[in-house]
């Protein structure tokens, strides 16, 4: 791999404002972000020249579901294949890198696999971060509430743990197979029949066993937490991250901005879901769950937002037309209707992402150094974010130097 330039409209990532500018690569990491005067190009060093349109750094997912889902009824999704599901997610993956998305989440998921095959160049997708199993409490947000348990047990994708002991062996078996970080519920969900997502689950002895097991190994817990009892218990046994967060209160959000937690809200799926849950067929107590929280998560996240609590974008999609991997932008936009400027959905998307994958060093911002993972769009996401979401729309995608994807065109000419 030799150097590699990328000319044009520059937004960093950092907050910057944008510049006209180059980003020199070199291998696979980043040598040199400056304005045009400041960055020497080498003779004959391959650029890529963008005449219309917005160099950013790669984007970031936080919260998605590698498992090749295609409904969310789990009624039947648990009794599919395991390996069409693979077969699935894998061009899910392929899906993710073309829509701009050079590294991702997954918060459950087979990514532990996915990873390998991506990294061994056997298929397309982006940088994977995966937890593998969920760690739930018996018949919590984890479970299929439906089934006899052992059934449950057998098809569910979750690992059931209950007990200090029994949680601790849980997130061993995680890091044993892979898993990069530890998913957990602690409390119940929407698309869980049996419980709230205002209860609380695991204990705090539960957590604290799961999250010392990450620490020691240098990781990291990403918590399910919706209801206000299960995200401060999360906070406070040392959870990095809290997913949805719906129901925040005040102590919460104070607790969050002591222990420099994140949020990732996940609009996505309550909007898809409550727009379009019945015409997927998902069940009819999952779609009332959601709108009942619906309003409730946008005020609660709107004072988090004021109060400076780290924000980042998570769709929780798992793929299929309800939940599409590849239109992940759409949390942008959400963000956007939730009051965020452009540029403060960009660095949720981009440099707070790379906070919550614990890679800040490596990837979120054009700076030297990095990880070249950038993306060429057509047009400028700051007077219009929703020009991310079209997968038309992603000109260029570059991953770690390689330049994965390539529309040509007069916009964005190469010499
Ligand atoms: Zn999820």
């Amino acid at each position: 791999m030799g150097k590699l330039a990328v000319e044009g409209r520059i937004i960093d990532g950092t907050g910057r404002d944008p510049f006209d500018g180059v980003v020199l690569i070199d291998g696979e990491k980043i040598e040199k972000v400056g304005l045009k005067n400041e960055v020497t190009i080498p003779l004959k060093t391959k650029t890529i020249k963008v005449n219309e349109g917005t160099i950013l750094p790669g984007l970031i997912d936080c919260h998605v579901h590698l498992m090749g889902e295609r409904t969310l009824d789990f009624m039947k999704s648990a009794f599919e294949p395991s390996e069409l599901k693979a077969i699935r997610a894998s061009t899910d993956c392929s899906k993710l890198l073309d829509a701009g998305y050079t590294s991702v989440r997954d918060v459950g998921g087979l990514g532990i696999y996915l990873k390998r095959a991506i990294e061994a160049g056997e298929i397309k997708g982006p940088r994977i971060l995966s937890a593998f199993k969920i760690l739930s409490q018996t018949g919590g947000h984890g479970d299929i509430h439906a089934f006899p348990l052992d059934v449950a047990v057998k098809v569910g994708f979750s690992r059931l743990c209950d007990g200090a002991d029994d949680c601790r062996k849980a997130a061993r078996e995680q890091f044993r197979e892979g898993a990069d970080f530890i998913k957990i519920c602690t409390t119940g969900g929407v698309l869980s029949e049996r419980d709230l997502p205002t209860s609380a689950q695991f204990t705090m002895d539960e957590i604290r066993a799961i999250v010392e097991e990450a620490q020691r190994v240098g990781s990291f817990v990403a918590a399910h937490a919706e209801g206000t009892e299960g995200i401060k218990n999360a906070i406070r046994a040392g959870v990095k991250t809290i997913e949805h967060g719906d129901f925040i209160d005040d102590e919460g959000i104070k607790l969050m901005l002591e222990n420099g937690n994140i949020l990732v809200p996940t609009f996505s799926i309550g909007e898809r879901i409550i727009s379009q849950g019945e015409k997927y067929k998902v069940p009819e107590w999952g779609i009332k769950k959601m709108r009942q929280l619906w309003e409730v998560q946008s005020t609660n996240f709107k004072k988090a937002k004021l109060a400076g609590v780290k924000i980042a974008t998570g769709t929780d999609f798992g793929g299929g037309p309800l939940t599409p991997l590849g239109e992940n932008s759409q949390e942008l936009e959400l963000l956007a209707k939730e009051g965020f400027t452009p540029m403060e959905a960009i660095m949720a998307a981009t440099k707070t992402a790379s906070e919550a994958l614990n890679m800040k060093d490596k990837i979120g911002t054009l700076e030297a150094g990095k990880f070249a993972d950038l993306i060429v769009v057509n047009g400028d996401p700051l007077s219009d974010v929703s020009i991310l979401r079209k997968t038309d729309n992603i000109k260029v995608v570059i991953k770690g130097g390689v330049i994965e994807k390539h529309l040509r065109s007069a916009k964005v000419s190469v010499s």
